[in-house]
């Protein structure tokens, strides 16, 4: 037998209440039961959104949110400005041009967070721009990007700012109407530690207008029909109801938790997972900013990086994620998103002491879990 762990920053491991949840008999969405249920999610997704906005909730996975956000704001033709700072950016300029944008490009370096001053001079640079594009964390990289910064340019401004919060929104605050975020999108196997197959989608007054003016076609993510019904409590088409059952519970055990302990959690989960990596003297991929989702490393020279993961997985039982594209079996990423607690840190930084050591690197067994034990030790009481 071999004991798995789902340690990737999504999907995330589900908690065995919202397994329990989402195994419920189904009930008719077109019902009064149904409507009670779905008016209570979106009360929660308002507060984990800290949005006085609709958040609309849709049967799709993340991206999908991300391709509503661009077809309902933005119309063929217009400039976007996008910062691309590792695959999911890379997304959004996809996005964008498969919908007929002119995108300027703001290409940052993978593992950095995009300079405010680029931003600003890009806007200065493109007067007229319709949109700036951005994750507030970019989970290829681990780096979370300056959002309150770039919203205060954009905010009182035509432009719309569109945030990619699929690993930001319950993992670090991001305060939708008090930053003025105009559109801000989430998915479910994040933090929201749900299977996949749910996108959100919250959009201020200035965004909704924009909504009404684009001339993009729509029809699935068409969000003047979904806003419609979301506003008598249900969906233009058939929601996904045994994942929004699910969703009841995890706002139930969210607001448990309270934002402030939520963000704390996920802040020293990743403060130790960094403070692990470096005493086995590894790299960290993005020191100067880094993501409260997941903690990206640089391997040793010399180690084949697909090899070891494979080893994690296969023969350990733990799945640890790896890189994309150039950084494909270079780096690791230690996730701390989610249904996340200190032993899912000390499960994996062990995993990776042991695993670095059947690949023949001179590692000191414990030193990593050591040095993540002195955080964690934080989050529990003092005695007496
Ligand atoms: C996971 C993720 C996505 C993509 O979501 P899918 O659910 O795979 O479509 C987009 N952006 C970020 C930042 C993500 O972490």
């Amino acid at each position: 037998m071999l004991k798995r762990y789902l340690l990737t920053p999504g999907p995330t491991e589900v908690p065995p209440e919202v397994l329990l949840r989402m195994s419920q008999p189904l009930i008719h969405h077109r019902t009064p039961q149904f409507e009670d249920l779905f008016a209570q999610v979106q009360e929660g997704l308002q507060w984990l959104f800290q949005t006085t906005q609709e958040v609309l909730i849709l049967a799709a996975s993340g991206t999908g949110g991300m391709e509503a956000a661009v077809a309902n704001t933005c119309s063929a033709g217009d400039t976007v400005i996008v910062v691309n700072g590792g695959k999911f950016g890379e997304r959004w300029v996809k996005i964008s041009q498969a919908f007929g944008l002119k995108v300027v490009e703001l290409k940052v370096e993978w593992g950095h967070a995009v300079a405010v001053e680029t931003v600003a001079q890009a806007l200065a640079n493109n007067p007229g721009t319709r949109a700036v594009l951005i994750q507030a964390s970019e989970t290829s990289t681990t780096a979370l990007h300056p959002v309150e910064q770039i919203a205060a340019l954009t905010r009182g401004t035509d432009t719309l700012l569109i945030v990619d919060g699929i690993t930001a929104v319950g993992a670090t605050d991001t305060p939708m109407d008090r930053w003025g975020i105009d559109v801000l999108v989430t998915g479910s196997q994040k933090a929201l530690m749900l299977p996949p197959g749910l996108a959100f989608i919250a959009l201020n007054d200035k965004a909704w207008k924009q909504v009404e003016r684009t001339t993009q076609p729509r029809y699935y993510f068409d969000l003047r029909r979904e806003r419609k019904e979301q506003l008598k409590h249900t969906t233009a088409y058939t929601p996904a109801i045994s994942l929004i059952n699910g969703l009841h519970e995890v706002l139930r055990m969210l607001r448990e938790e309270g934002l402030e302990h939520l963000f704390a959690r996920h802040a020293r989960l990743a403060r130790a997972a960094r403070a692990a990596a470096q005493a086995l003297g590894l790299t960290l991929l993005a020191p100067a900013s880094p993501s409260p989702a997941a903690t990206g490393v640089w391997l040793p020279q010399g180690v084949d990086g697909s090899k070891l993961l494979k080893y994690m997985r296969d023969r350990m039982g733990v799945d640890i994620a790896g890189g994309q594209d150039h950084l494909k079996g270079k780096i690791v990423r230690i996730s701390h998103i989610g249904y996340a607690g200190p032993f899912d840190i000390i499960t994996a930084i062990s995993t990776l002491e042991m695993a670095l050591r059947r690949f023949g690197q001179d590692i000191l067994l414990g030193r990593g879990v050591q040095h993540a034990e002195e955080i964690l030790l934080e989050g529990w009481p003092t005695v007496g």
